[in-house]
């Protein structure tokens, strides 16, 4: 699954790897919806697809790319996000040992509590921010992986994953990141030594808030692997063609997206940094973040397009402010070209770690100015 070029990751991108249609030499790859393909007299299937649960042929070119800009071994695509990552706690044994960030994204920290833990996972959450404290978490021979996410929904706190997945080797534990928020322009994980990257493709990798997706790419195509695409056939979560099509188009944009998004966030940063009515802008973009210099040794070209802020007036001002913006869209998610503000707290519900002053940011690619001016005046306002 390598590059037939030696293109910039920047070009693999807005190529697709450059791959044409040998038929017809369309520039764009064409759908296939079908749910089966026909076998040769002898029985076999030359083509190398026999029905659309095993393989995909529009998923090849998505995963080729993905598998390329992450400089992996392979890549799946999955249903969603939580599917994805899901199949990686799946693919271990019930008894055995993970450590996973105490702040992270929610939804799979709900999983793990209320699926994962009742299943026979031993989970223990520790502050990835802190390699000491996974250190002292990890039990040589015992644990089997280590999750983090970096940066960290929603505070957006960076994680040492060359540190890590030492500390992680040295236990005898692989290491995966959920990359969503870096996205390969500014990440590569398995360079830095993680042994498995998760995206939700619904967010920067398609961009375009019109599909749900997920993807794990590998550092090697060794039995784990074997075991990830096993619970990826038998258990079913495949990602629909439509949908491995639309991520394939959303990734040519990938990197012209993701720099704006990061360019915005950071103008929004500064310009809120100091400001009357906020207590605190977390953003690790910003010269003040406590891990400012580790992202800048980490992220290449930028610090992501997702902030939060914290404001003064608490959680009454947080939600009345999400209220009043207009060009801000009041909505979940992340990652894609319409920016959207969240009041996290009150969807995370009451045992959630997110203060409930915090709204969190998700730059698009409109005007700085204008988002800065639709949030000065929500804060205005009331
Ligand atoms: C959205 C998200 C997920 C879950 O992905 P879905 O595609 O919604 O299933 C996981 N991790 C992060 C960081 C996310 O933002």
């Amino acid at each position: 699954m390598s590059a037939e070029n030696d293109w910039s990751p920047r070009s693999q991108a807005a190529r697709a790897l450059g791959w044409i249609d040998p038929e017809t030499r369309a520039v764009t790859p064409p759908i296939h919806p079908a749910s089966t393909f026909l076998r040769d007299p002898d029985n076999q299937y030359s083509s190398g697809y026999s029905y659309a649960r095993d393989s995909n042929p529009t998923y090849d070119q998505a995963e080729a790319l993905l598998c390329e800009l992450e400089g992996g071994a392979g890549a799946m695509l999955f249903a969603s996000g939580m599917a994805a990552a899901g199949a990686v706690f799946l693919n271990l044994r019930p008894g055995d040992h993970v450590l996973a960030p105490r702040v992270m994204y929610w939804g799979l920290r709900k999983w793990l509590l209320e699926f994962a833990v009742p299943w026979g996972l031993d989970v223990d959450f520790v502050d990835m921010g802190d390699p000491a404290s996974v250190a002292a978490a990890l039990r040589s021979g015992q644990s089997r992986l280590v999750w983090l996410e970096t940066p960290a929904n929603p505070l957006w706190g960076i994680s040492d994953i060359a540190a890590i997945a030492a500390l992680a080797h040295d236990a005898g534990a692989l290491l995966a990141v959920d990359s969503t928020v870096a996205t390969p322009v500014l990440t590569q994980p398995l360079a830095l030594g993680a042994d498995l990257v998760m995206h939700s493709a619904t967010k920067y990798l398609n961009g375009h808030s019109d599909m749900v997706g997920g993807a794990l790419v590998t550092a090697r195509r060794d039995g784990f692997w074997q075991g990830l695409a096993a619970i990826r056939h038998d258990g079913g979560g495949i990602l629909g063609a439509f949908e491995a099509w639309l991520l394939l188009r959303g990734m040519r944009t990938l990197f012209p997206r993701v720099e704006t998004a990061c360019r915005n966030a950071l103008a929004v940063a500064e310009h809120f940094h100091g400001h009357t009515e906020v207590a605190e802008v977390l953003y690790p973009g910003l010269p003040s973040a406590p891990d400012h210099e580790l992202a800048a040794r980490q992220m290449r070209g930028g610090f992501g397009g997702m902030l939060s802020l914290r404001l003064r007036g608490g959680e009454e001002q947080a939600v009345a402010v999400a209220a009043r913006v207009t060009l801000w869209a009041r909505a979940t998610s992340l990652g894609g070209v319409e920016s959207l503000i969240e009041h996290r707290a009150s969807i995370e519900g009451p045992d959630t770690p997110v203060p409930g002053d915090l709204l969190r940011l998700s730059c698009g690619i409109e005007a700085a100015d204008d988002l800065i001016a639709d949030l000065e005046s929500a804060l205005r306002t009331g």
